[in-house]
C-alpha cells in the first residue's frame, strides 16, 4: 500500500527520530528541496494576489493568548504555559491569528488600506496525543501557510469567493485533488463564542460563497470563533482531512478591540478572515508524497536532473554542464559511480524526472541524450536545448515532463 512514511523514508525526503520527539519530524534535503520550492510558489501566488508577508514569532506571553480566546477555548490542544518568572508566562501558540491581530494593531488603519491581506508560513504548535502521530500527517510542530484578511463587513463576500479561486489554482499547480468542500458548523455545547446573530451572519456570507458549488454541511466542526469552509482530502488510507480553509471571524476583532477609520470619518470595527491555501507543509507533503507516489512534478522535484557521465572521459563535460544547469536554477547532480544501468535504476528508484546521458559523441559535439522518469528516451539535443526544455517545464511549474503538443 502506499503510505508516505515509508516513501519518505526510501526517498529521504524526512525523518522522525524518537531522540527529537514523536510528532516532532526533521525535513532532510531532499524533502526540504521540495518544500522549499512550494513555498517560494505559494509565497509569490499570493504576493500577486495581494497579500503581505509578516514574520512572528511561534511563542508568545500568557495574556496574548487569553485575550484571544485560545487558552479559555483551545488549551486542551496547547502545550502547557511555561514559566520564567512569577508574572512571566509563555505558550508555544497553536494559532497565527493573534499575532496577526497585533500587525493590524500596530498603527491606525484606514478605509483605504482594506482588504488588508497579511500572511505567513509560519510556526505553531499542537499537542497531539502521541497515539495519532504518523509521519507528516499529523504532528506537533506544525508549518502553516496562513494569512488573515481585515476587511469590512460588506467586502467578505467577495474576498471569500477570491480565496476559493486561490485554493484552486495551488491545488492544480501541486496536483492536489480534492474530495470534497465542507460548511462546517456550530454543533451542541459550549465551546464557541460569539452570539447567534455573528455565527448566523458568518455563515450566511460562508453560504453565499459557495453558491453553485456542491458541499457538505458538518455541525461541530467550526472554528470555536466562526465557522468554515473545509476543502477535504483523502490520504492512501482512506482518512479524511481538511487541506485548506476560509473562516470568517466577528469574534477576534471585538477582542483585539480592532478598528478602522471609515470614508467619512468613523470609527468601525473590521471582519477577520482566516484562510489556508494549502494547509501545513507537513499534511500537505503527506498528502503529495502519496498522491504522486514520490515521482513530483519537475518543479519541485527534490533533483530535477541527474547527470550520467558514460565514463570518466566525460567526467569534466559532466561537471560543466551541472554548472551551467546550477546558474539556470535547476537542481542537478552527477552520478559518475557504478554502472551505467545502476545509476539508471538509481535515478529511476529516486523519482528523478530527467536523465541526461553523456557519451563521448554527446560530450564531443556539447549534446545531451535526455531520459524522462518513466523510460522515455528523446533523440540527442544540443545541451543547451536540453535544459531550456527542462527549464521551461520548470517555470510553468507544468504537470508533464514535455511541453504539450
Ligand atoms: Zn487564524
Amino acid at each position: 500500500m502506499i503510505d508516505h512514511r515509508r516513501l519518505g523514508r526510501e526517498l529521504d525526503l524526512f525523518v522522525s527520530d524518537p531522540l527529537a520527539g514523536a510528532g516532532l519530524p526533521i525535513w532532510l534535503p531532499a524533502g526540504a528541496a521540495a518544500r522549499h520550492a512550494v513555498e517560494e510558489y505559494v509565497r509569490e501566488l499570493e504576493r500577486r494576489s495581494g497579500h503581505q508577508h509578516v514574520y512572528s514569532p511561534p511563542l508568545g506571553k500568557r495574556e496574548l493568548f487569553e485575550l484571544s480566546g485560545h487558552l479559555g477555548y483551545f488549551a486542551d490542544d496547547m502545550f502547557p504555559p511555561m514559566r520564567l518568572s512569577a508574572d512571566d508566562e509563555f505558550v508555544l501558540r497553536p494559532a497565527l491569528c493573534p499575532h496577526h491581530a497585533l500587525v493590524f494593531r500596530a498603527r491606525g488603519r484606514s478605509y483605504r488600506e482594506l482588504p488588508l491581506r497579511i500572511a505567513e508560513l509560519g510556526g505553531m504548535y499542537r499537542s497531539e496525543r502521541s497515539g495519532v502521530l504518523g509521519g507528516l500527517s499529523r504532528v506537533r510542530a506544525i508549518s502553516l501557510n496562513d494569512a488573515h484578511t481585515f476587511c469590512a463587513p460588506e467586502q467578505v463576500g467577495a474576498e471569500v469567493a477570491e480565496i476559493l479561486r486561490l485554493i484552486r489554482e495551488a491545488h492544480a499547480a501541486l496536483g492536489v485533488r480534492p474530495a470534497g468542500l465542507r460548511l462546517s458548523l456550530r454543533g451542541s455545547g459550549g465551546k464557541y463564542v460569539g452570539d447567534d446573530a455573528q455565527w448566523a451572519r458568518a455563515e450566511d456570507l460562508l453560504r453565499g460563497a459557495l453558491d453553485g458549488v456542491d458541499y457538505v454541511e458538518a455541525p461541530g466542526e467550526a472554528a470555536f470563533y466562526g465557522p468554515k469552509i473545509d476543502i477535504q482530502i483523502v490520504d492512501a488510507a482512506g482518512r479524511e482531512s481538511t487541506i485548506s480553509t476560509i473562516q470568517v471571524d466577528f469574534d477576534k476583532p471585538e477582542r483585539f478591540d480592532l478598528s478602522y477609520t471609515d470614508s467619512d470619518g468613523s470609527r468601525r470595527r473590521p471582519v477577520m478572515v482566516h484562510r489556508s491555501l494549502v494547509g501545513s507543509m507537513e499534511r500537505l507533503f503527506a498528502y503529495l508524497i502519496e498522491v504522486h507516489e514520490g515521482a513530483f512534478p519537475a518543479w519541485y522535484a527534490p533533483v530535477q536532473l541527474v547527470l550520467l557521465p558514460v565514463d570518466d572521459a566525460q567526467a569534466d563535460a559532466a561537471a560543466e554542464l551541472a554548472r551551467r544547469a546550477v546558474d539556470a536554477g535547476l537542481r542537478v547532480e552527477v552520478d559518475a559511480a557504478g554502472s551505467l544501468g545502476a545509476r539508471v535504476r538509481d535515478a529511476a528508484r529516486r523519482r528523478v524526472p530527467y536523465l541526461g546521458v553523456l557519451g563521448a559523441r554527446e560530450a564531443a559535439d556539447g549534446r545531451l541524450a535526455l531520459r524522462l522518469r518513466g523510460g522515455r528516451a528523446l533523440d540527442p539535443m544540443p545541451a543547451a536545448a536540453a535544459l531550456a526544455l527542462i527549464g521551461g517545464q520548470v517555470a510553468a511549474r507544468a504537470a508533464d515532463l514535455l511541453p504539450a503538443g
